[in-house]
């Protein structure tokens, strides 16, 4: 997509992967027309599909290779969890708003986009009986960074979350040993909240 490029997205496996990844089929009917707008649009239970730019850029930020193991929070509308499995990793990922899982469960396999694991749950507390993943991605605006979610990085690896309650900063954390953390920061966002425990639905 060339108005990703012109905004500064430089990887083209990336920029590949949002071209080929189908964003129309993950969107209501209703917005079909703007499926390839560079905006977010609802996709219900209060909930967005991000922008393309922001998908772009936290998976440029991830630096994600083939057969590496990602944790995804906020499964959504199943659109990134498509950009990352498009790109060849393994994807684990986890949505606490039930219909919003149970629609991206049986979407995903039909366009052949295959979670290794998509389940119903809080991803504040990471998926611990899957870790250690090399890559997190969250993919709601957290109000901190969840300890849980450092603690399930490998050595070397990188967790990729906006953090803030109205705006957001994003971060990349990369793990260098046990207790060795790097913090960097990658400028303003706007994302839905990170939430904690599953919506009562
Ligand atoms: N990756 C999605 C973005 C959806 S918006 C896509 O490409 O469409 C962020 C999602 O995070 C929402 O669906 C929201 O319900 C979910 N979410 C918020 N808090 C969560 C939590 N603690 N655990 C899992 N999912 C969460």
């Amino acid at each position: 997509m060339e108005v990703i490029r012109k905004k500064g997205i430089t990887d083209e496996a990336v920029l590949k992967a949002i071209d080929t990844v189908p964003r129309h089929l993950f969107m209501d009917s209703s917005f079909l027309e703007f499926a390839y707008d560079d905006k977010p649009f609802p996709i219900g239970a209060g909930q967005t599909i991000s922008q393309p730019y922001t998908v772009a850029f936290q998976t440029e930020l991830l630096k994600v290779k083939k057969g590496e193991k990602i944790l995804e929070v906020g499964t959504g509308s199943g659109y990134q969890t498509s950009v990352l499995i498009e790109l060849g990793a393994k994807v684990y990922t986890v949505e606490r708003q039930k219909n919003l899982y149970l629609k991206a469960k049986q979407l995903l396999p039909v366009l052949g986009y295959n979670p290794v694991i998509i389940t119903y749950g809080d991803g504040y507390k990471g998926l611990p009986v899957h870790a250690p993943f090399d890559k997190i991605l969250v993919t709601a605006g957290a109000p901190f960074i969840p300890e849980g979610l450092k603690k399930q990085l490998k050595s070397g690896g990188s967790l990729v979350i906006p953090v803030g309650s109205d705006v957001q900063e994003m971060i990349r954390i990369i793990r260098l040993d046990e207790d060795q953390f790097i913090e960097e920061q990658h400028g303003s966002f706007r994302f839905v909240p990170l939430l904690e425990n599953r919506a009562s639905d």
